[in-house]
């Protein structure tokens, strides 16, 4: 018998163990990795397919680890970019044929705002899940994806150095303004923290 390394009993297992929880995040994310992958041809993402399978993930929740299990993408591979747009999204692409589809969580609710107190009221179950096709839960659309060769596995393809902080900036991320180099922060004058002095 061939082995179906898209079954989707086996991914929510495993994704349970990786994740710590079984959750509505990890059914959805590991049926939007199943239905994206087959979609593009991919049926062996962690074996004979693996050179070939790059997923663009639009949320950083429970859902993204399901989709790293599913898919055995991930960043430190850099064949998983995580976008932090909040949305129950992701972007499945076959590196060898250039194809690619978008699978997004449908929206149920219509314009309503949903809260925290909503959802814990009324979690999604497995057994929510379980009863839902793939039509009923997601849209899916084919999109265009076009690589930079600076997004791709393999080594940096380049190193320079920030002009404002000294710092090395790999991977053709810098900013180029009237002639010198910035690292984004600096180009923008932004940073994620504060000093503490
Ligand atoms: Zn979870
Ligand atoms: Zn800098």
């Amino acid at each position: 018998m061939e082995t179906n390394y898209l079954d989707l009993k086996q991914c929510l297992k495993e994704a349970e163990a990786f994740h710590g929880h079984m959750c509505g995040g990890i059914n959805i994310g590991t049926r939007m990795s199943i239905l994206g992958m087959k979609l593009i041809g991919i049926s062996d993402p962690k074996g004979k397919d693996k050179k070939d399978l790059m997923v663009f993930v639009e949320i950083d929740r429970c859902a993204t680890d399901a989709i790293l299990i599913a898919t055995g993408c991930h960043p430190g591979k850099r064949t998983m970019k995580i976008l932090d747009f909040g949305k129950m999204a992701a972007t499945f692409i076959n590196l060898k044929t250039g194809k690619a589809v978008r699978v997004a969580a449908k929206n149920n609710d219509g314009n309503k705002i949903v809260t925290k107190e909503m959802m814990e009221q009324n979690p999604q179950t497995s057994e929510y899940f379980a009863l839902k096709t793939d039509e009923e839960l997601f849209d899916v659309e084919e999109v265009n994806i076009a690589l930079k060769p600076e997004d791709l596995p393999g080594r940096p393809v380049r190193s320079v150095v920030c002009s404002v902080c000294g710092e090395r900036i790999m991977d053709a991320r810098e900013v180029i303004k009237d002639g010198n180099t910035f690292c984004r922060p600096c180009a923008e004058n932004t940073t994620y923290y504060t000093n503490v002095r």
